[in-house]
Formats: structure tokens, sequence, C-alpha cells
């Protein structure tokens, strides 16, 4: 280290993931960070609220990677906090429930014979005469998998997450999440129990002792202890820059203006928040492109069930279409220590919307007698036994790949690119469906160019098929089947 970079100002927009591991990173530089954080808790998408005593989620949090200095940094801050928990989760469609990933015997069993013929047949009419042009989510899995599986396993879950027909969704979001999955790696991993890694990968996880949040809290300690700053309810409301180098944000909180000035900026916004709040405005075109990115929000409607158990799975899909709910976490199979009281059950029912829909301005006592209504429909629990319950709200928990997108975001890109001083990283901050691992990942990539002067393109991290070298060498290839080897199933999250 010499001593400009001890004096490099840094400033980091978003105490999520991505930024938290940036700020944490430049600060094994000898840099004092100072990140803004526009909420009242660190942690982003990731973090964990809490309500009387019980810890939720905004969607149950698995840690798993195959990159070691993810891994790496993962043990050196949580050390013996972090867990090692059994998963079990399963698939709720048509009233019936089918373990996940799928067994044969309790396949066959939910499907009849007679339709799992079918699905062989269809299976077959499709490797035949596939779709000759992939552009959709629909055509991708039907050449997969064939019309009926995907009609079973994939349409309905995915229409949920994503509020849009499988036939407007871009076949790339398929290729990136599920693409090493075949019928015949999906068939024997049915039949054969994978290699030791993979099982690993599969069958457990880790998890901070008190969900995510944990984590990112103790990220935000390091940080403030080794000098660097998180600081709270600081909203970036504007990035003032000089042609393409930015020279202050402005930061609201309570109701004051600060300018910060820095010689470098990190942003994990998202990226067409931090081009609407570029002054001057970027030229018109790019702020067009920024104003069509789409995003998918979600909320979690948590209910306190007064019963010790009621399922053992960590999650349960909900394929089903006479529900709404998406999804179900049940918290204390995360981890014992999410709940303050073990005769009770904390249960967290996903709902996919759009924010300002009719489902994301219904009031949230409405939404707890949904849930109530939807746990007792589906036969989880009784609505008589739900005693307690509240909402929370995630804005622009998915980054949407819609039939424009990639036109967009090479205009996008461009721009950003041609900026000196600044990157974006993260899942907003570069659009792409990242999981923690990836944001961190871009968050670290983005210290290396800063302070060693690398050129990583954080844009290609978890777009495998375009790896950069110096992104390979963070990676370990040992663990590469782990989320995707996975038997046939919509979106994971
Ligand atoms: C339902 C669901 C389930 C998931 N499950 C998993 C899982 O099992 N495992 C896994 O690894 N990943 C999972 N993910 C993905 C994970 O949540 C994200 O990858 C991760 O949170 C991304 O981190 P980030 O820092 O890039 O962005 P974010 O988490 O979005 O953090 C960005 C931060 O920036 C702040 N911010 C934004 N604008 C401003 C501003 N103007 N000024 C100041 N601050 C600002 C935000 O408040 C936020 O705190 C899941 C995601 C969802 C939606």
């Amino acid at each position: 280290m010499n001593k400009r970079d001890d004096n490099k100002r840094v400033v980091i927009v978003g105490g999520g993931p991505a930024g938290l591991t940036a700020a944490y990173d430049l600060t094994k530089h000898g840099v004092k960070p100072r990140v803004f954080e526009k909420l009242d808790l660190v942690g982003g998408i990731s973090c964990t609220q809490e309500y009387k005593g019980y810890r939720f989620d905004m969607g149950g949090h698995r840690f798993f990677t195959k990159s070691k200095a993810v891994r790496q940094m993962w043990d050196e801050v949580m050390g013996e906090t972090f867990l090692l928990r059994p998963r079990k989760s399963r698939i709720f469609y048509r009233s019936k429930f089918f373990d996940y990933p799928l067994k044969p015997g309790n396949a066959l069993k939910g499907l009849g014979f007679f339709n799992a013929v079918l699905i062989v047949l269809s299976y077959m009419r499709w490797q035949i005469l596939p779709y000759r042009k992939v552009e959709s989510f629909e055509h991708w899995v039907t050449n997969r998998f064939g019309k009926r599986l995907f009609n079973t396993f994939f349409k309905t879950y995915t229409e949920k997450v994503w509020g849009i027909p499988c036939s407007e969704l871009k076949a790339e979001w398929a290729a990136q999440r599920i693409k090493n999955l075949s019928m015949r790696s999906a068939v024997k991993s049915m039949f054969f129990k994978p290699k030791d890694t993979i099982t690993s990968l599969i069958e457990q996880f880790h998890y901070p002792k008190h969900g995510p949040g944990m984590m990112w809290n103790m990220f935000r300690s390091l940080i403030d202890e080794r000098g660097g700053q998180v600081q709270m309810n600081s909203d970036v409301v504007r990035l003032n820059r000089d042609g393409q180098r930015l020279t202050s944000v402005v930061v609201a909180k309570d109701g004051v203006e600060e300018v910060v000035e820095a010689d470098a900026f990190i942003s994990s916004m998202p990226v067409s928040e931090f081009l609407k709040k570029l002054d001057p405005p970027p030229p018109p075109d790019v702020l067009e492109a920024a104003h069509k990115l789409k995003y998918r929000d979600f909320l979690t409607v948590c209910l306190i069930i007064d019963k010790a158990e009621i399922f053992d799975d960590n999650w349960i899909y909900i394929h089903d279409p006479t529900v709404h709910v998406g999804r179900i976490q049940n918290f204390k199979n995360w981890s014992p220590f999410m709940l303050p009281d073990e005769s009770k059950t904390s249960l967290g029912l996903e709902y996919f919307c759009n924010e300002g829909d009719e489902l994301w301005t219904t009031p949230d006592e409405d939404l707890i007698a949904l849930g109530k209504v939807e746990v007792e429909k589906i036969g989880l629990a009784r609505g008589a036994d739900v005693e307690d319950g509240c909402v929370f709200r995630v804005p622009k928990s998915y980054p949407v790949y819609d039939s424009d997108y990639t036109e967009f975001m090479g205009t996008i890109r461009d721009y950003v690119n041609s900026f000196e001083n600044f990157q974006t990283i993260g899942r907003n901050g570069l659009h792409r469906y990242n999981n923690q691992d990836h944001a961190m990942l871009t968050g670290m990539l983005a210290v290396r160019n800063l302070m060693l002067g690398e050129s990583n393109n954080l844009w290609v991290v978890n777009a495998e098929q375009e790896y950069h070298e110096e992104i390979k060498d963070l990676e370990d290839d040992d663990a590469e089947e782990g989320e995707s080897s996975r038997p046939p199933v919509a979106a994971e999250r």
C-alpha cells in the first residue's frame, strides 16, 4: 500500500452485500470508505427484518458459492455463527406435494402413471421437432423437456414470479439460471446421489444463526472499526459530474443535504436510478434506456402461528394457480434462533407483484387475512392458529430480462463505462440476476480495478460463457454444478 492509497477518498452507494463487500475490501488496502445507505438497516434485499423478536428474511437466503474468495470472506467474518443447515423443500401443485429435488416414486405418485407416460411422449415429440428459433423461456424449456413438463413444473411458478407470460420472458434468463439442466441430468439426479461437493450444495447450505442480516451487520461493524463509515438513513439523491468524471454525491439525511466529494465512486443502487440522478443528466438515448429498464417486486406476509411444528421444509414452492402466494418459508427450519419462542412457528409468504399494483397497495391487515386463508387452503395451518402477522415490501427485487432489455443494456453499459472514476456493482447496479456471492464478487473486483489497476469487466460476472480470466481466478471449479444440476423446476428464487 502506498501513501496515496491511504488518502484516497472513496464513496460507496448502498449498504447491501455488494457495497459492504467493496467497503470491507477497501479497508484492507488502508482506505477508509464512506458508505451511504438510504434505509435504517444494512443488507439490502439480503437484510433480516424483525417484528416482536421474530426474525424474517426477505425471501429465504441460502449461502452457497463456488468462489473461493467469497467463501473465505464469509468464514473470516462469521466464524462459529455460520451454521450448516439441512435443506428440505417441496413443490405444491394441483393439491399435491412433490419432493424437490424430485424423487422418482414420489413424482410418479403425484403425476399419475398415465400423465407420466404423456410427459415422456411429449419430451420425445419436442426432441424430434424442437422450436427452431429459441427466443423465449417457453421455447428454451420446451425444447429441453417437452411441452407437458414445461406446463407442469415450469409455467405457473415462473409466471407468478415474473408476472409475464413465459413466451415473453427471454431465453437468456433460463440460459443463465438453469443452463446445465437437461432431461438426462434431471432424470439421473432423481435416481443417483450426486458427487460429494454437489450433495453438500443441494442438501445443505450455510446460514448465519440470526439470518443474513447478521452477516451484513458484522460487515458494517468491521468497516466502522477499521476507520470506514457506514452512514444509515442517507439517501444519495444526486451525483454531480464534470464530463465523464464524478465530482461529488448529494446525500439527504433527516431533511438536510450534504455534498460529499471523493476521488472514486462505487454504486450498488439500481443503474437506472444512478442515470436518473446524474447532474448534468446523461444524453437523451441513455436516459430513455434507463427509463425502460424494468423490475419485479415482491412482498412477504409474515405469520406467527401458535403451533410448535407444522411442516419440516425450509420452504415450499407454491406452483398451484388457485392461490396467489408463490413460496412459503418456515424460518425455524432455517435456524431455530430466528424465533424468540420455540412453541411458535413463523412463516414468510412471498407474493410477487409490481410496485404500486393492487397487491402492493393492499393494506397490511388485508394481506395478513389473505395469508391466513391461503395457508389454510394449502393445508399447512389453520387460519385460527395465526396469532399475529406483519408485512414487508421489497421494491426492485428482480431485474427483469424482457424482450428489449439487451438493447437498452448495451446503451447503458457503454455510457457507464465511459466514466473515469465510477463503477457500478451488485444485482441492480448491473441489472443482473445475481445472488449474494456474485454481488460480493463484483464488489471485490471493483476494488481490484481501483486499487490494483486491473480491468475486470464487472458486467460479465455470472454470465459464465463470457467470463474473463481474472474472474475465473477467483472461482473454484469443483463446485461448478451446485445450483444448476437440479431436476426440472422453474425459478429457484
Ligand atoms: C426473494 C429473493 C430470494 C433470494 N435468495 C437468495 C439466496 O437464497 N441466496 C443468495 O445468495 N441470494 C439470494 N437472493 C439475491 C440477493 O438478495 C441479492 O443478490 C443481494 O441482496 C444483492 O446485493 P446488492 O448489494 O447488489 O443489492 P441490494 O441487496 O439491492 O442492496 C442495495 C442497497 O443499496 C441501497 N440503496 C439503493 N439506492 C440508494 C440510494 N440512492 N442511496 C443510498 N442507498 C441506496 C438499498 O437500500 C440497498 O440496501 C435473493 C433475492 C430475492 C429477491
